[in-house]
């Protein structure tokens, strides 16, 4: 089935697939936040496309998202991370994700996503049923990768922002970077992304072993970073149905994948 529009009677199906469905596993994208009215990263009206000032000079998104710029120029770095976690904070999860959780909240789920916003927990997801495969910005680790450890990013007000204000590592007191996969970033320590994963490939081989209808729903997940897109093909297989969402890149491979081409909130409210 290959859905490019809203059909009632698709949808319906789909709704019975999930009604009937033991397990589901939600792999989410940027999409999914973008429906919050939170900027895309990617995109032709994305953050990376965007210069931004700060204190008269002008920097590049794209360039402040590197672990080099936490090295170099911390103040600024950390500036454009402490407002997109407030912007974060002041925003609410978009009504698709209480829609979701209502359909899904009695049976096994588990949720995947690459967005950093943490708005699943925030929706009320539970916290053991969610892996970040890109971390979140509510936590920040140090430049030194050889700590293994990661803390909570403390709430710092950006304006007036100084040097001495950053966050600082609470074992050796140098500037701190967040917990979050940066652009070419060699230096993640993914120590809390893994063990989410750990749980989530455990849940994924207990419910396989255990039931048969299992569901996958991808949405708003692009084709550039494909983590997500792999991740959801990978569960899915040619073995279990795999409901991709996307308003752009939705074209599936398998027959029994099913496509809808559509925004993340405007898919998950007609459900
Ligand atoms: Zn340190």
């Amino acid at each position: 089935m290959h859905v490019n529009s809203i059909d009632k009677c698709t949808i319906e199906e789909v709704v019975n697939i999930i009604r009937e469905a033991d397990a589901i596993a939600i792999f989410a994208g940027a999409g999914m936040s973008v429906d919050s009215g939170l900027n895309a990263f990617r995109g032709d009206n994305g953050l990376w496309t965007k210069a931004l000032s700060i204190e008269g000079k002008s920097y590049n998104h794209l360039d402040l998202m590197s672990h080099h710029a936490f090295i170099e120029t911390p103040k600024v770095a950390w500036e454009f991370i402490l407002s997109l976690k407030e912007k974060y904070e002041l925003t609410n999860p978009h009504e698709g994700y209480y829609k979701l959780l209502s359909l899904i909240k009695d049976k096994e789920y588990f949720i995947v996503t690459s967005n950093i916003d943490e708005h699943f927990l925030k929706a009320g997801f539970g916290e053991n049923s969610i892996f970040e495969c890109h971390g979140s910005v509510n936590y920040m680790q140090c430049l030194d990768i050889l700590e293994r450890e990661v803390w909570l990013t403390p709430e710092i007000k950006t304006e007036k922002l100084q040097l001495a204000d950053l966050p600082t590592c609470p074992n050796c007191g140098s500037i701190c970077r967040p917990n979050v996969l940066l652009f070419g970033d060699w230096f993640w320590i993914p120590i809390r992304s893994t063990h989410q994963q750990i749980r989530y490939n455990k849940w994924s081989k207990e419910i396989k072993e255990k039931h048969k209808r299992i569901i996958a729903i991808e949405i708003g997940a692009g084709k550039t970073i494909r983590t997500v897109r792999n991740a959801a093909e990978s569960f899915a297989s040619n073995i279990f149905p795999l409901i991709r969402v996307n308003p752009f890149d939705f074209e599936t491979k398998m027959s029994n994948h099913i496509s809808f081409q559509m925004n993340a909130k405007e898919f998950l409210m007609s459900l």
